[in-house]
């Protein structure tokens, strides 16, 4: 389904390519899901407003060897600038999910772009190096202002995600696991650092995918860009 809502978005961009602003760049590619040759899914991680929930989840993903990709609110990345920059030292992803996480389809262009521009700025002087290309919209909610928008601001891929357990509402971790279990190759596995029940369940979503063989790498990666 978000796949259709994805090339939905793309399609709009065409039929009103002739009154959308010549940015001077294509329009950014959607992606739920990565290649399907390749037996790997990613785990994603958002939001981040607590420090103490990110530096749980980071610590699980070391203790398991496991690389991941984070899209934390850069307000969050603010209240502990060191665990970012250790968390890119030890070849996780970090991508851009807004300063502030706005819905950016009901904002004015100029505090989407703030939006953006102003997360890059906050996560690239935590961790001392280039972000990841990539967006990640807050609440996935994109519309074709934000597909010509985000790659003139350096990010030419918007990533959303193939499998979701809602563990952000979710208070029982093995549901969460159960949930976030269901991908296949290249799937894209949304989660959230915050919730007490994803933290419970991270061990076993991590085990029960390499059960099944399956390597767990970064969204770049896991779209042969990594
Ligand atoms: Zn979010």
């Amino acid at each position: 389904m978000l796949v259709v809502l994805a090339a939905g978005a793309l399609a709009l961009v065409l039929a009103a390519g002739a009154v959308v602003p010549a940015l001077g760049a294509p329009p950014a590619r959607v992606v739920s899901q990565g290649t399907t040759t390749r037996h790997a899914v990613a785990l994603t991680f958002d939001d981040a407003w607590d420090p103490v929930a990110a530096r749980t989840v980071f610590a699980i993903l070391q203790a398991h060897d496991v690389r991941a990709t984070f899209f934390p609110v850069a307000l969050g990345v603010a209240r502990d600038p060191s665990l970012w920059r250790a968390v890119a030292d030890a070849g996780d992803e970090i991508g851009n999910h807004t300063t502030s996480h706005p819905d950016l389809t009901t904002e004015p262009s100029d505090e989407v772009i703030a939006e953006i521009v102003g997360a890059r700025r906050t996560i690239e002087a935590a961790t001392g190096r280039r972000m990841a290309p990539l967006l990640r919209p807050p609440y996935g909610r994109l519309d074709d202002r934000l597909v010509r928008l985000a790659p003139a601001l350096g990010f030419p891929t918007v990533v959303l995600w193939s499998v979701a357990s809602s563990d952000w509402a979710e208070t029982d971790g093995s549901l969460v696991a159960s949930r976030s279990l269901v991908g296949d190759d290249g799937a894209i596995v949304l989660l959230h650092v915050g919730p007490a029940a994803t933290i419970e369940a991270l061990p076993a979503i991590i085990a029960g995918y390499r059960a099944r063989g399956f390597d767990l790498v970064t969204v770049s990666e896991l779209l042969g860009e990594g």
